[in-house]
């Protein structure tokens, strides 16, 4: 965070604010992180700071500290709203964009309250007072870190803002693998572990949760696993129906996308998800090297998110959606086959 904006920020905060904290719709764990890390810092400063969230999130992040305390808008409209109106501040953190808040974004299109974005994401659209865009960084918690230094307090970070943070990188980073991994995120990891992050805790809370229906939904989603060794891609299909049949729930299909990649060649990982509620395919994109996910996601499925990592959607058929996919693949045969 530059200098300028860490002033207008410490400025902002130098009175008493009514804060509103906005994850993402579908919360991940960097978003769940870096949003409550953010929460317990502003309160232990005396500010007034509320955590609401577009929707639910997934099991394996119920244990957070705050996590009790977040408003899920879609549960509890009147209450969220209310606390949305009043708001003389809101961060906005893991996004850039409103559209990524689903159904709650006429709502922060209507607030009055001064916006502040932290975010990693590309193409950060002006929305923020305060825009604290950096898509080199490795998680929205890195950065919330990088941004508490920058008014600095990293003397403040408790245990409790330090496993919330540790817990966003964590899971942004598959683990401090990605190449946005630096020495940096291990010398910030470093610091939070120092400031009580129970790492061996975090991982077994986060990765040790598997149910019956999780182990089920894998072994379909790999049984349906299509390899295109044409393009160097592999993609997924899970239908509403097989979804029911082994008795989906939130969270269950975290992660499948990436098995594609640890196949010899493949450099393109794809899964399809079904949801008939809301009518779409929810579409998760990776890939490793240079094939940017994030280009192909926008150009193709109303979508978005990182060079390796990117998620998108499509509102036709699940047959119709792969066929689609497929048939998009020769434009993109050099890069894939590069
Ligand atoms: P995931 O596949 O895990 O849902 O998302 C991968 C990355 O892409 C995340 O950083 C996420 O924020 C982003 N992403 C997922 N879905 C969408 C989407 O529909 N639009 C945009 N712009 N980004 C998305
Ligand atoms: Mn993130």
């Amino acid at each position: 965070m530059n200098i300028e904006d860490s002033k207008v920020v410490q400025s902002l905060l130098s009175s008493p604010q009514k804060i509103v904290i906005i994850p993402h719709k579908n919360p991940d764990g960097d978003a769940i992180g870096s949003t409550l890390g953010l929460m317990h810092y502003l309160k232990n400063r005396g500010q007034d700071a509320v955590v609401i969230a577009p929707n639910d999130f997934p099991k394996f992040l119920k244990w957070m500290p705050g996590q009790e305390e977040i408003i899920i808008f879609e549960n509890d409209k009147d209450f969220a709203q209310k606390h949305i109106t009043e708001a003389s501040l809101i961060f906005t953190l893991d996004f850039n964009h409103l559209s990524r808040v689903g159904f709650m974004q006429e709502s922060l299109e209507a607030a009055d309250g001064t916006f502040i974005m932290i975010d990693h994401h590309q193409a950060p659209s002006d929305y923020a007072k305060v825009t604290y865009s950096d898509v080199h960084m490795s998680s929205t918690c890195e950065m919330v870190y990088n941004f508490i230094e920058a008014i600095e307090d990293t003397s403040k970070i408790t245990a409790d803002i330090a496993n919330c943070l540790y817990t966003g990188i964590m899971t942004d980073t598959g683990s401090f693998k990605y190449s946005s991994t630096t020495s940096r995120t291990h010398r910030v990891v470093a610091d939070l572990i120092d400031k009580g992050a129970e790492n061996m805790a975090i991982h077994n809370k986060v990765f040790d949760t598997n149910s019956p229906s999780r182990l089920h939904i894998l072994g379909c989603a790999l049984k349906n696993m299509v390899i295109l060794e044409d393009y160097n891609t592999a993609y997924i299909t899970l239908s509403q129906e097989e979804l029911d049949e082994n008795g989906f729930k939130k969270g269950d299909t975290e992660g499948i996308v990436n098995y594609g990649l640890t196949l010899d060649n493949i450099i393109f990982a794809v899964i399809f998800i079904e949801n008939k509620d809301e009518g779409i395919i929810k579409i998760s994109f990776r890939s490793q090297g240079n094939f940017s996910v994030n280009e192909f996601a926008r150009a193709n499925f109303e979508g978005g998110g990182h060079d390796n990592a990117a998620g998108g959607k499509s509102d036709i058929s699940l047959q119709e959606t792969t066929d689609k996919f497929v048939g998009l693949l020769d434009k993109y045969k050099d890069q894939l086959k590069g």
